[in-house]
Order: C-alpha cells, then structure tokens, then sequence
C-alpha cells in the first residue's frame, strides 16, 4: 500500500492520528502539517505548572522529535494549510507548495475567542491556548504584578491559582452569579469561588468589562458595568474557543459548531475525517450530538480515525471526562450534565472532598469528583454500563464509593 495520510493540525488529536496509525499497521505515507513552530505539546501544564515555570519545556511535547523519525511520519512545522481541493484531493500550503492525499485528517481544534470591546488591543492583555502565548506573558508573571483573569472558566481559574500561588495579586471578573456556570452547577461554582477567596483571589461575579483604558506605564485599566476600574499588569482573557472550521467549510466540509462527523468520525466528504476540539460528533451514550474541548476526546477521536483509516469499522463511543488542577483540589468530570434534574452532593463541600452527581429522570448523567478519585471512577463505570443508581445510596457515605452500583 502505497496511500498517503495528511493531517492538518499537530495539537493531541493529531499526534494522537500518526501514533494510532502506524500501531493499526497502516503502512502508507504519514505526513502533518501544523501551524504553531513546536512539535505537538500537551495544552493543560499552559494554564498550570508551566506558566509558572515550575515545568521544563521538554516535558510538554507529547513524543520527542525522534519518535516521529521512528514511525517514519513526516512533520511539517510552522506552515499552514491555506485551502484544500478535495477533487484532486490536494492541499495548499502557505508557503505555496501542495501536497497530495489519500486519507486526509483534520485535527485543527480551535482558536481563542478574542475580547471585542474598546481598548481590547492594550499590551496587558494576553490569551491563553498556545505556548507562544505563555511565552509572550511569562515576563509579567511574577509576584507583585496586578493580574486581572477575564472569564470565570476552568481556564481563568487555573491561571488565577497558580498565579495566586506564586505571589501575584488577582482580581477574576466573571460575568455571570458564579464561576463556571456553563459547566457545572451552583455549589460546585460556590465551592471554586470559595477556594479561591480563601488563596486570596478577589472574584468579581455579574460584573462585565465594558472597556479598557491606558494607565500608562503598561499598566491597564479594567472597566466594568459596576463601575468598578481594576487596574493590572497583566489580563489574562479566558472567555472561550471558536472551533478551527474555516478551512473545512470553504472545502464544501459540513460544519455546524464544529466539522460535522458521523459515528465513524467521518466527514461529509469521502476521505476526510476529523478529531479532536474541532469535531461536532454524535455520542451513543447521551444520544446527542456534541463537542468538546478535551485531551481524553482528542486522543480518543485520533485512535477512531486511524483505526477506520486502517478499515476497522470503529465507532467513537465514550463517555466524555475531564479534569482540572487549582490549588490542593483535582476537579475530575466524567459525563455531561447538560439536562440534568437533580444533583445530588456526596460529602462535604467544606471538607475540599466531595463528589456531585448530576441525574435526569432518575439516570446518572455525569459527576464532578472533587478530590474524590473513587466516586470519578465508579461514576463512569456507572455511565458507561447504564447502570442503575438509588439517590440514598450515592447520598451514604457509610457505604464504600466502590459499592455505590446497585446490586
Ligand atoms: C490552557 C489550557 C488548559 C487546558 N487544560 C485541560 C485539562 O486540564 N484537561 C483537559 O482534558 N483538557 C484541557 N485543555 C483542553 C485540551 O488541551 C484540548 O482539548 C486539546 O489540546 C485539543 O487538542 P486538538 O488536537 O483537538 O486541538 P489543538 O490542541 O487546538 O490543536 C490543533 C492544532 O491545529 C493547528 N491548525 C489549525 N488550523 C490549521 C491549519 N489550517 N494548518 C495547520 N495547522 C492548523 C492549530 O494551530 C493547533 O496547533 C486545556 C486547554 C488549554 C488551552
């Protein structure tokens, strides 16, 4: 076999599709084609211990350079894939040469949403998605500087404790009544509030910016609707991603919130498959359509699309989880609550351990273990299988997180 296999994008989901590839015996050409500089890296350390230095940057990169050589794939760095011909299923690359497919993968996850309102463009303010962006902040980041998070995320937060952690002063502005609204319910939102407060964080929630002004000597001056003028060093803006799909879309791809991909992980367009933040993707187990912006989703798209790749018929179902780090408390999500009914709380909030279950109709729909890796662990056996749960129970702690499945 004599096919070749391109991959646009060299995030997880990509390294992920030439690793999977060759472990599924395609014995083809491999060629990816990334934009950023660096060989693939993990994102998560960006908004943890690498943006405060406490991780060396070869740690970051998910194989080194020679593990590429080894699986005989081709990495073209620093150049970006400008437009696609999927007729002569051929590619354009910036620097105007082209390159020929078989098989070809997008794995182009997703770009910043960028701040819109006046005096956005001040020097202070930086994004957080690539390691060029942590470069470009790290000179301001150290203790003393006035840090101001935009956006009460999972994001804003691990950059506000581990900026509070290294001695800077942060102020969060989170637009609605609680930290992480979108994701989780109130007291998991109140209890991430809380520990922030107690690390010394000042969380300004139902506060819009409105705008920012120069204070002169690079310092900015935060406008909100409440009328309040914080002023910082360093803004660090973390208010959600736009999915890479304009490449796909002007290719005739199918995109709707992401690069629409059926159970195979396949596109409308026969040859091209994508994986990873990019995808919009159906899930057998909420029997919905979704996408997500995790590293356990685009590494487990990046196997689906090389073993179909290597026609194994593979469909993607997994039950989506998560994880984040702040302070002393490891935040795991396993499952989606969207539509969820009832939550029910195992333990202590005050404690730091405690788990949120999240039921609709009576069914386990996701939890949010916090500082609790048996309830994380049982939870998603109990996704997974569609097994049942009694709301006494999950409630017991006199009863083993690892007997929570009904007998
Ligand atoms: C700061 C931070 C912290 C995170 N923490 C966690 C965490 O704790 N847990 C967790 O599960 N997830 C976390 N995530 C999310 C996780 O990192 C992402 O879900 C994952 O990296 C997605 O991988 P991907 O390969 O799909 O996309 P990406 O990593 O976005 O990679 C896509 C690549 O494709 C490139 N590209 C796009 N278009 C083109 C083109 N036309 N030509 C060439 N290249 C192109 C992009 O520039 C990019 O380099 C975090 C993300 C960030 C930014």
């Amino acid at each position: 076999m004599s096919e070749t296999t391109v991959i646009i994008g060299g995030g997880q989901a990509g390294a992920q599709t030439v690793m999977s590839l060759r472990r599924e015996g395609f014995e083809g050409k491999i060629v990816l084609i990334a934009d950023e500089p660096e060989l693939p890296y993990q994102r998560p350390p960006l908004s943890k211990a690498y943006l405060a230095g406490e991780m060396a940057k070869d740690r970051l990169f998910i194989k080194p350079a020679a593990f590429y050589d080894k699986l005989d794939a081709e990495l073209l760095l620093g150049v970006a894939v400008e437009s696609i011909d999927t007729q002569k299923q051929q590619l354009t690359l910036k620097d105007g040469s082209t390159q020929s497919y078989d098989q070809l993968v997008f794995a182009t996850g997703g770009r910043v949403r960028r701040l819109t309102c006046s005096g956005a463009d001040h020097p202070a303010v930086h994004y957080l998605r690539t390691l060029g962006d942590v470069e470009a902040m790290q000179a301001r980041f150290s203790a003393g500087t006035r840090l101001a998070v935009v956006g009460g995320g999972y994001i804003g937060l691990e950059t506000a404790a581990i900026a509070a952690k290294h001695g800077l002063q942060v102020t969060v502005l989170e637009a609605q009544a609680t930290p992480l609204v979108r994701v989780a319910c109130p007291e998991v939102g109140q209890f991430f509030q809380s520990i922030h407060q107690q690390a010394g964080v000042s969380i300004h929630c139902d506060t819009l910016l409105e705008s920012i002004e120069d204070e002169g000597e690079g310092v900015a001056a935060l406008i909100t609707n409440t009328g309040e003028r914080i002023l910082a060093e360093l803004v660090v803006v973390g208010i959600g991603l736009l999915p890479n799909v304009e490449l796909a879309a002007s290719a005739g791809i199918a995109c709707d919130n992401g690069i629409t991909v059926d159970e195979h992980c396949r596109t409308s367009v026969a040859n091209i498959y994508a994986a990873g933040d990019c995808t919009n993707h159906p899930n057998p187990i909420y029997q919905r359509r979704m996408r997500l912006e995790s590293v356990h989703n685009a590494i487990e798209q990046g196997k689906t699309v090389a073993a179909n790749i290597c026609g194994k018929n593979t469909p993607y179902a997994q039950v989506p989880w998560f994880w984040s780090d702040q302070y002393d408390v490891k935040l795991q999500t396993v499952g989606i609550n969207m539509g969820y009914d009832q939550t029910v709380i195992r333990g202590q909030p005050d404690s730091r351990s405690f788990a949120v279950f999240y039921l609709q109709a009576g069914r386990l729909l996701a939890v949010d273990a916090i500082n609790r890796p048996a309830e994380f662990v049982v939870a998603k056996k109990i996704i997974t299988q569609g097994l049942a749960v009694s709301v006494d129970r999950l409630q017991d702690e006199t009863i083993n997180a690892k007997e929570l499945v009904e007998a």
